[in-house]
């Protein structure tokens, strides 16, 4: 078990907390995260699904991703903040926006992901792994 991880939307009528270790760590660039962020992209820490005490309802969008498969993206329709993904490739585990962290210094991505859409004016950090595409099944 790892250290408690919490966070939630900005108005505070979504919060979630797990004990789960981190799956992974990485920042998405596909364009579907960068018009949901508004920025370049989206910082997911990934957890296991079922160590998520979720309190709130988010509202999901769905849309189909870049790699065929369904992506939701929960977010509080109080107060617009983006706070969870579900990802229908991956059905186990949730994304937690890092950004809704209470505390977002945790938050050590790993990896870049479909870096082909990423934009000139973000730079990544050079260590991270690169991936042009998404994560492999
Ligand atoms: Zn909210
Ligand atoms: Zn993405």
């Amino acid at each position: 078990m790892g250290q408690k991880l919490s966070g939630g939307c900005s108005c505070g009528a979504i919060r979630y907390e797990t004990d789960a270790d981190p799956i992974v760590m990485l920042n998405c660039h596909c364009r579907d995260c960068q018009r949901a962020s508004g920025g370049g992209y989206a910082a997911f820490m990934v957890v296991p699904k079922a160590a998520v005490q979720l309190r709130g309802e988010p509202r999901y969008h769905k849309i189909v991703g870049n790699g065929g498969k369904a992506v939701e993206r929960g977010f509080c329709t109080n107060c617009g903040s983006q706070v969870v993904a579900k990802l229908e490739r991956l059905p186990d585990v949730l994304g937690l926006q890092a950004g809704s962290l209470d505390d977002p210094v945790r938050y050590k991505p790993a990896m870049d992901i479909f870096t082909t859409s990423a934009q000139p004016w973000d730079h990544m950090h050079p260590d991270t792994k690169k991936l042009s595409q998404g994560l492999p099944a």
